[in-house]
């Protein structure tokens, strides 16, 4: 059997974390076992669903690199799919219309209660054959009322459901629309899905959903020949045991994208949130592919850990390839206004960054003053490190730099050695004032490594300026 899964949300606002990490499982799953992985977007709530959230899902599932092997599909395209299985429902007495009011639903609830009964719908229009005048009808799913329901759940264990504690449930409304659970199962039934990955807070609808799936199955619609296999995962709670929320910050994946985080870091941090591998924690994207299994997905809630996250984001960057690194510096540089040509190349600075940074917007702050001049200097700094004798060296320095034959790390590290064993002062009286020409602060990389990405021609010229610029202040 080869495995098809899917990742189906509702497009009612961001993909947001939790929704990430189901669509991570659902797809790591396809690509482990060679299979396929299908993206279904549940826009029949037309209420509630909008094209920004269909664009913010489908921009999410790319910037993560979760690929789907065909276009999305769109239930609401599927509408006459919908009918027609209602239709053979209807024809076949697996389904009927129910013509009970509103009143004589809730007459029924509150006899129920009464009686210290669950409220359910009792089934009292399967017997009824003739419409009644002015109520346009619902159409309910017989359900089975003997036995019982097992969901073969991969993460939770079996868990089997008395028929009798379900009833039957509404497929289409009194406008003639499907229902969310209906269209689920025929679109699994469609899609030839094999595996069911979602959510915790789905169990509910799963009895009911296999039920309907069973008789479609026995009715000859579709192809399939059994229910899915299903896998709750359960859900995500923040640090104060809720569920996770935007008061967590669990804003859409995209805001993680525009906070520095590498998209295989997110998943990295995601797929931990709930399976493990041993005591492992950093995988690569092919490691995950490889090692995924839905046997090590806990049943118990994961709770997020922005500061773990941040460890693994920190790992990746450290390990990640200079010229994707430069990339995603590119695109945090353009995203804050600043222009990459007007600097080193972005994987040069990247690479002297890397081993500080938890995230590529902190990275993006701390080169940003290779991208931009100097504009003024910072005036604790320059307080601070700014001495009488500091034009005297930083010259010294300008002269030596400007002779200088290598423009690399290790003879610019000379060229500073020098200049501060000649002088009998320490390395921090001229490497500071060299920080203060180059950023305008007293904070960069090392030394010799800001100046060997920096280059001659931008290193003279700031120097040039601050010197001027120090020379008339002085005055
Ligand atoms: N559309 C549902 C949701 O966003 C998911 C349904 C499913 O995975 O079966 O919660």
């Amino acid at each position: 059997m080869s495995v098809v899964t899917r990742f189906a949300p509702s497009p009612t606002g961001y993909l947001h974390i939790g929704g990430a990490r189901t669509a991570l499982y659902s797809w790591l799953y396809a690509r482990r076992h060679g299979g396929r992985f299908v993206l279904r977007i549940e826009d029949t709530d037309r209420e509630r669903s909008t094209p920004q959230a269909v664009q913010a899902i489908v921009d999410g599932m790319a910037w993560l690199g979760l690929d789907a092997d065909a276009p999305p599909e769109y239930q609401t395209q599927r509408f006459d799919r919908y009918q027609a299985v209602i239709d053979t429902l209807l024809t076949a007495g697996e389904a009927y219309r129910c013509y009970c009011t509103k009143q004589e639903l809730e007459a029924m609830r509150e006899a129920q209660r009464a009686r210290g009964e669950k409220p359910r719908y009792d089934g009292r229009c399967r017997e009824r054959s003739q419409p009644r005048e002015g109520v346009p009808p619902v159409i309910r799913f017989k359900n089975p009322t003997e036995g019982d329901t097992l969901i073969p759940d991969a993460v939770k264990g079996d868990i089997r459901i008395s028929n009798g504690e379900l009833d039957d449930l509404i497929i289409a409304r009194s406008d003639g629309t499907p229902t969310y659970n209906f269209c689920v199962v025929v679109d699994d039934l469609d899609m030839g899905i094999t595996h069911v990955i979602r959510g915790d807070d789905h169990v509910n609808n799963t009895p009911r959903q296999i039920n309907i799936f069973r008789t479609l199955v026995a009715l000859g619609v579709g192809a399939a020949e059994a229910a899915p296999i299903y896998a709750h995962v359960p859900m995500i709670l923040g640090a104060d045991g809720k569920r996770l929320s935007k008061r967590h910050g669990a804003v859409g994946v995209m805001a993680y994208r525009e906070a520095g985080y590498l998209p295989d870091a997110l998943l990295n941090y995601l797929v931990r949130l709930g399976w493990s591998h041993g005591d492992q924690e950093i995988f690569t994207r092919e490691q995950m592919i490889e090692l995924f299994d839905l046997e090590h997905v806990h049943g118990g809630a994961a709770t997020f850990d922005p500061d773990k996250l941040d460890w693994v984001n920190a790992e990746h960057i450290k390990a990640a390839d200079a010229d994707y690194l430069g990339e995603q510096l590119t695109w945090q540089l353009e995203h804050r206004g600043l222009d990459p040509a007007a600097g080193p190349a972005p994987a040069a600075v990247a690479d002297i960054l890397r081993e500080r940074c938890k995230t590529l917007s902190e990275m993006a702050d701390k080169a940003a003053f290779f991208y931009r001049e100097v504009e003024a200097y910072d005036a604790k700094a320059v307080k601070k490190h700014w001495k009488e004798q500091s034009p005297a060296l930083l010259g010294d320095v300008r002269n030596r730099l400007a002779a200088l034959e290598a423009w690399q790390a290790e003879s610019l590290h000379e060229v500073v050695q020098a200049v501060a064993a000649q002088n009998d002062v320490g390395m921090g009286k001229v490497a500071q004032p060299i920080r203060i020409a180059l950023t305008g602060s007293a904070v960069s990389p090392p030394i010799d490594q800001t100046l060997a990405v920096m280059g001659r021609e931008a290193t003279l010229a700031r120097i040039d300026a601050a010197l001027a610029h120090f020379s008339a202040t002085a005055g």
